[in-house]
């Protein structure tokens, strides 16, 4: 699958987007673990508030579309994510995509007549401040940049962003169902999945459209397929909420101005549904072993964890879940 490092920064969790939800609630986190054993799972690691929070391991219990990337392209990343929950830092572009997709869902609040592109590149400065105010980390990106010429450079790279989109869509004319819609399905296997949409159009025919704002570039059309991954995800997700199959799934590239669309048949969704139980199942084997292999390839370059990864000198933590050996044979 090819995409660009942006949207992998922000659609698999680096730089902790956060829009993706919480990969489990304790709840739902199964057998209490070894770093979390009275169950309680408070990752904010509770007692004094002054210390940094303790990452608290966590049994897999759902998967996201991030998630279900992040083991696609290294199972030990997935690991690393969501057993360790080690801390990543925030990237220039995460935080970017973050923001741009702020800005676009905000541009609905007015009225259809006044969503121009001066208006939506207007709520860029506001919406940053809020950003840094729930995420204060994302502050430390520009800590070294006092005359702020980094940081201007880096709003007006968003700026233009949000002026393409205007010339892939006319928000004018749209009206959005549900904007970051946080979704959950649990299949008959008993696999939950969950994720969370950008825009959900519905036609007055009833017609349901899934759309995805990427601030990277479109993928080469022989890796399109890896990037439809994600929407028909969403897609089966929505036919198992509401038994709907979704008319059109629709990408939309602010990094290039193009826009992706695929019109999903039931097929489609029963192919996704069998590789997200295939995967879940290695998933689930991996969890109980505790063999997580890295898969090392060129996104390694922007993988967080490189220190603890073997296939740079690095050594894991121990393992923080109950282990059984790996059948033999
Ligand atoms: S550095 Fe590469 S191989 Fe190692 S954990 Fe990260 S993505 Fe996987």
């Amino acid at each position: 699958m090819e995409t660009s490092i942006e949207d992998v920064a922000r659609d698999t969790g680096g730089g902790a987007p956060p829009a993706e939800p919480p990969v489990e609630s304790p709840a739902a986190a199964g057998p209490a673990t070894v770093a979390d054993p009275a169950g309680a799972g408070d990752p904010a690691g509770a007692g004094d508030p002054a210390e940094p929070p303790v990452p608290v391991a966590q049994v897999p219990a759902s998967l996201s579309p991030s998630r279900a990337g992040d083991f696609m392209q290294c199972p030990l990343l997935y690991r690393f994510r969501v057993i360790d929950r080690l801390p990543e830092k925030p990237s220039e572009a995460a935080t970017r995509g973050t923001l741009v997709h702020a800005v676009l869902e905000r541009l609905f609040d007015a009225p259809a007549a006044e969503r121009t592109a001066p208006r939506a590149k207007a709520l860029i400065p506001g919406q940053w401040d809020r950003l840094k105010e729930t995420r204060p980390e994302v502050g430390e990106l520009f800590a070294d940049d006092p005359d702020g010429e980094r940081l201007a450079g880096w709003l007006g790279d968003a700026e233009r962003l949000v002026e393409r989109w205007f010339t892939l869509e006319d928000p004018s004319r749209l009206e959005p169902a549900e904007r970051e819609l946080f979704v959950e399905a649990e299949l008959e296997s008993g696999l939950r999945l969950r994720g969370i949409i950008d825009r959900v159009d519905v036609a007055p025919t009833g017609e349901v459209r899934i759309v995805d704002y990427k601030t990277g570039k479109a993928p080469r059309p022989e890796y399109a397929e890896g990037a439809l991954f994600q929407m028909k995800f969403y897609a089966l997700v929505v036919w198992r909420l509401k038994q709907v199959v979704p008319r059109r799934l629709q990408l939309v590239y602010l990094g290039s101005g193009d826009v992706l669309t695929y019109d999903p048949v039931v097929a489609d969704l029963e192919r996704v549904e069998r590789k997200l139980l295939a995967l879940w199942d290695a998933i689930r084997l991996a969890t109980e072993t505790g063999d997580w292999r890295p898969r090392p390839t060129k996104l390694c370059g922007w993988c967080d964890h490189r220190a603890h990864c073997p296939e740079f000198g690095g050594t894991p933590p121990p393992y923080p879940l109950p282990v059984r050996p790996a059948a033999s044979g």
